[in-house]
């Protein structure tokens, strides 16, 4: 009889940062871990999300016994609405904060009646299959994240999620160091564990050092404050609530996603919010400046948040003015650093003192450092070690961390997004490849972007579009004169009508010796698009983009 195999296929989370999936397999039981979404790189011109390819999964729907979700962060449930209706709605598993903010997501999607979103709590144990599934408390830069340990047929492997092993953490609940060292005590077969940090050296700082931040400048500042952090950084936004609440302030809440979770978490009881503290906007422009903290989203520069209108000038609410103190509290993700200092120059410009990362801790990270990353690995005491949640060199350099504690070189398994990972009682490895590219979010269309349509807009980007139009005699199948040409972002038009000249010119050279009326329209174009393409290139070295047209007259 053939051993017993537990496949594990990454899908999301393993070679970058964002859209974290991971599919656990044993026989016909499927559970999913997290199901994130990217945002996407410079080079992915006009698109506005990356989500996990799932194809892998797609004629396995109805293995799949349920879906765990770690915490509330984008990265791990920003796929859902996009990826539930894929796989007919397989039922959720998640902490009671982390359904808030999909439920809040999901409702605007409106998918919210077909979703079985189910509340579990850190400590609890369920049946998923032939799985038994247990969550255990972490550490990280949201309330109420978890990791899980699946307890299958082959051993019992442990995925932290994202983790810190912060001692003074904002709503006080540690990282489950017992359940940990229980879970090792009955052995571990593999560890999936947090590279993100992996090339920061000691211990990440505390949530509390940005509470001392807050304490000096909210001591100090003479005017308003506004803070910008991420709509789902809920401790973050406590932090400022205590804050305001010392120094006599009043809170104002404004940007969509976090109104929404602010609301969601003081309805769950995430945030503590003493009475009068947070007002309407409205009524908090009534009070002296001095009395007014004011809660954004935009601390990222994302276009069109909060945050940026205010930079802009073009905020509803709240006009900037001299005086007014901005803490930007997050660090850039890689990829947003020219908007947010766009956004810091122009803040300044209205006159406000603008504090960020770089000047005063005014944000710590969620992700375990080297010497945590290490305490995980030899509080668990996995047989096999995988490093997830990073890219490429994370993976690699928490592998050599793990080495580094005498973990066997062939028991750390860097493993990337669709390589199988194949674990029977006596061994474990990559074996195979399942199919798992991008999946792009391009406004309302869901994977309906290839790659030739992000080569084209790059190809656009980059040398510009040039428009040539050739009117055709329909009896004689001839040019009736020299085509028209348009060109937009190749070259400034009226300093160049020497070369558009020259270009109409050799666009209808090209057809000279088109004297057959039949010849069809196809060829002409491709005629024209030939020899406009090379003579472009002789005289400017750019390859703007060429759509010939063909108008029958
Ligand atoms: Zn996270
Ligand atoms: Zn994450």
């Amino acid at each position: 009889m053939a051993k017993p195999v537990l496949r594990i296929v990454p899908l999301g989370g393993l070679g970058e940062i964002g859209k974290n999936m991971m599919a656990v397999e044993f026989g016909d039981d499927i559970v999913l871990i997290d199901g994130g979404l990217m945002f996407p790189e410079d080079e992915m011109l006009g698109i506005d999300l990356v989500i996990p390819d799932v194809s892998y999964l797609l004629d396995k729907a109805h293995k799949i016994r349920g879906w765990l979700i770690t915490h509330g962060h984008e990265d791990h449930v920003g796929g859902l609405p996009y990826l539930l209706p894929q796989l007919d709605f397989p039922p959720l598993y998640g902490t009671k904060l982390t359904q808030g903010l999909i439920k809040v997501k999901l409702d605007e999607h409106h998918l919210i009646e077909r979703t079985q979103l189910n509340v579990i709590q850190a400590g609890d144990s369920l049946n998923l299959g032939v799985f038994r599934v247990e969550f255990f408390q972490v550490c990280h830069s949201i309330p109420d994240s978890v990791g899980v340990a699946v307890h299958t047929p082959v051993g019992t492997i442990v995925h932290t999620g994202d983790f810190k092993l912060d001692h003074t953490p904002v709503d006080g609940k540690l990282t489950d160091f017992a359940k940990l060292a229980q879970l090792s005590s009955q052995g571990v077969l593999a560890l999936f564990s947090d590279s993100t940090r992996v090339e920061v050296p000691g211990y990440t700082a505390s949530e509390k050092t940005v509470s001392d931040t807050f304490d000096t400048v909210f001591s100090n500042a003479k005017g308003r404050i506004i803070v910008a952090t991420f709509a789902s950084l809920i401790s973050r936004v406590q932090q400022v609530i205590d804050a305001a609440v010392k120094y006599e302030r009043k809170v104002g809440v404004t940007g969509r996603s976090m109104e929404n979770n602010v609301a969601m978490a003081r309805q769950l009881g995430y945030l503590k919010v003493p009475d009068g503290a947070i007002l309407p906007i409205d009524q908090l422009a009534k009070l002296p400046l001095e009395e007014i903290v004011i809660v954004t989203t935009g601390a990222q520069g994302e276009p069109g948040s909060a945050l940026s209108r205010m930079a802009n000038g073009d905020h509803r609410q709240v006009t900037i003015v001299q005086g007014d103190t901005v803490i930007l509290s997050s660090s850039p993700i890689p990829g947003n650093e020219e908007a947010v200092t766009r956004n810091i120059d122009n803040l300044y410009k209205r006159g406000a003192i603008v504090l960020y990362h770089r000047l005063l801790p005014v944000h710590v990270s969620g992700h375990a450092s080297q010497e945590e990353q290490k305490l995980m690995i030899n509080l668990v005491k996995p047989r096999y070690f995988v490093p997830i949640h990073g890219e490429y060199h994370h993976l690699v350099l928490h592998g050599k961390l793990a080495e580094s504690l005498g973990w066997p070189a062939e028991n750390v398994l860097v493993d990337e997004d669709g390589d199988i990972l194949e674990f029977t009682p006596d061994s474990g490895r990559i074996n195979g490849r399942v199919q798992c590219g991008y999946v792009f979010v391009d406004g309302l269309g869901v994977g309906d972007i290839g790659s030739v349509v992000l080569r084209d807009r790059k190809h656009l980007a980059q040398d510009g579009i040039l428009v040539a139009v050739i009117a055709i005699d329909r009896q004689t199948g001839r040019p009736t004169g020299l085509p028209d040409i348009i060109s937009r972002g190749f070259v400034y038009q009226r300093e160049s009508e020497e070369l558009i000249e020259q270009a109409r010119q050799v666009a209808l050279d090209s057809l000279d010796h088109q004297k057959d009326h039949t010849a069809d329209y196809g060829f002409i174009k491709n005629k024209m698009r030939d020899s406009l393409s090379h003579f472009l290139y002789e005289r400017t070295k750019r390859r703007p983009m060429i759509l010939p047209l063909v108008v029958e007259i």
